[in-house]
């Protein structure tokens, strides 16, 4: 089911979110359905913030054939490169609009997965600046900020 993509300046983007206990199968029904809105957005990233549920659980997929989705629950960034990179970033919550925005360009990231196992992994590149942008989105924070 397709989800309604709250739109800056709705103050509900502001808030921050809250971790989540465990994964519940209501928790997979509304990372299947961020999934769909993403992809319907073409987008690549989406949290759930973004379409009203103040949880830090995010989708992100930066894979060309836009068939390789990760999900991340309660995502933190335990280990982060010293580089920087500064790209134009867009978001689906500000439509059209694009900002420059400094990200570290490898985090290692503590997260449990779609079916709840607790996972770390090292992103790198376009997977490490969206989950830098969808970890913002859980802090209330948005790329127009920078
Ligand atoms: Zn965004």
């Amino acid at each position: 089911m397709q989800l309604k993509i709250l739109e800056h300046p709705d103050t509900f983007l502001r808030q921050e979110s809250q971790p989540i206990e465990e994964v519940r199968p209501e928790t997979q029904k509304l990372m299947d359905d961020m999934l769909e809105t993403m992809y319907a957005a073409n987008g690549v990233g989406l949290a759930a913030i973004q379409v009203g549920y103040p949880k830090r659980i995010c989708v992100i997929d930066a894979s060309a054939s836009k068939d390789k989705p990760i999900f991340l629950v309660n995502p933190r960034i335990i280990q982060q490169s010293d580089l920087t990179l500064t790209g134009e970033e867009g978001c689906l919550s500000v439509p059209g609009k694009l900002n420059k925005v400094p990200r570290q360009t490898r985090v290692k990231v503590s997260y449990m997965c779609y079916h709840g196992k607790r996972l770390e992994k090292t992103f790198y590149d376009l997977s490490a600046i969206i989950i830098q942008h969808e970890i913002d989105h859980m802090n209330g924070k948005l790329c127009i900020d920078y």
